[in-house]
């Protein structure tokens, strides 16, 4: 038997580059790794793959993203025995955390365990971008530079320990959709990618603050006004910077202490409807 953590992701910066002729958008995100986790254990049977969640409602069969992890290492090793997969939710779905992505990395990795299988962290990454960009992300963890489709890494310093609160509105939003409105109308601003590196480079967490951006944000928020009045309401609860995560519609603040941040959690609780998580800034996998 063997457990592993899929840990959340927020994204520091997002932008958009371009559409690629893939039909892919070219984007360039600073990601950082969170403490907040699913967590995966897996067991041998004797054959197939079978799946428990804890969350009622999400898919156990091989639309889910860790069961189909668990299904592309047995066809590519060759591996004849079989897998349970139980996971206890923690990380709020569609909700710009890329939780599935986090439990698609961890059955990776459950699965090169489980059956001695050797794998390298490349190789993992290569099997994981073949099912989503954010996987060589979740399956590496910390914090990092990605290109490409997303699946291209540039390891950066680990940004300083941060404690973060997550305040998800009870809506949904898709991924697709983020995208497609934001080709409708892209916001005529992008994250200085640039600056926020070197900040990250001297550890100055106040200037990463100043600079964190997400193209994706405005397109979400004219959908979904409740992302505005959760960003206003982090700061006012004493956020370093509050912003919108992935494509939404999760709203994150940093925070120095861990009262402040605690408080602000208390805060959201009691006055917004939302899903609230206090959770801190997580390293690379394994440290
Ligand atoms: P994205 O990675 O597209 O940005 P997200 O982070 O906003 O997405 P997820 O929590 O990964 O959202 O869920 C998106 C959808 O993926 C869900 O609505 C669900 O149908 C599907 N899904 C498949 N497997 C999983 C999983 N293990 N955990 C959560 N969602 C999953």
């Amino acid at each position: 038997m063997v457990t592993i953590l899929g840990r959340a992701k927020i994204n520091l910066t997002l932008d958009i580059l371009g559409l690629r002729e893939d039909g892919f958008h070219e984007i360039a995100t600073v990601m950082q790794s969170l403490a907040l986790a699913d967590t995966l254990t897996l067991t041998r049977q004797e054959e197939g793959i079978t799946l428990r969640v804890d969350l009622p409602g999400l898919e156990t069969d091989e639309r889910n993203l860790a069961h189909r992890a668990a299904a592309l290492v047995r066809k590519e090793c060759g591996v004849r025995g079989g897998v349970h997969i139980d996971i206890t939710k923690r990380i709020p779905v569609a909700a710009g955390l890329a939780g599935g992505s986090a439990d698609a990395a961890a059955a990776l990795r459950g699965m090169n365990e489980l059956y001695a299988l050797g794998l390298s962290d490349d190789r993992l990454c290569t099997l994981g971008a073949q099912l989503g960009s954010d996987i060589p992300f979740a399956l590496m963890g910390g914090t990092v530079l990605a290109t490409g489709r997303g699946e291209v890494m540039q390891a950066l310093p680990d940004f300083p320990a941060t404690y973060v609160v997550l305040a998800k509105p009870p809506v949904a939003v898709s991924t697709p959709w983020a995208y497609r409105s934001y080709d409708a109308q892209p916001p005529g601003f992008h994250p200085d990618n640039a600056a926020f590196l070197e900040a990250l480079e001297r550890g100055d967490r106040m200037r990463c603050a100043e600079l964190v951006c997400n193209v994706l944000e405005p397109v979400t928020e004219t959908a979904h006004p409740v992302i505005a009045d959760y960003r206003t309401r982090m700061r006012a609860h004493g956020a370093l910077c509050a912003m919108m995560s992935g494509s939404g519609p999760t709203v994150f603040g940093l925070f120095a202490e861990e009262r402040a941040a605690a408080e602000a959690a208390e805060a959201f609780r009691l006055e917004t409807d939302a899903a609230v998580h206090l959770t801190c800034t997580a390293g690379k996998y394994g440290e």
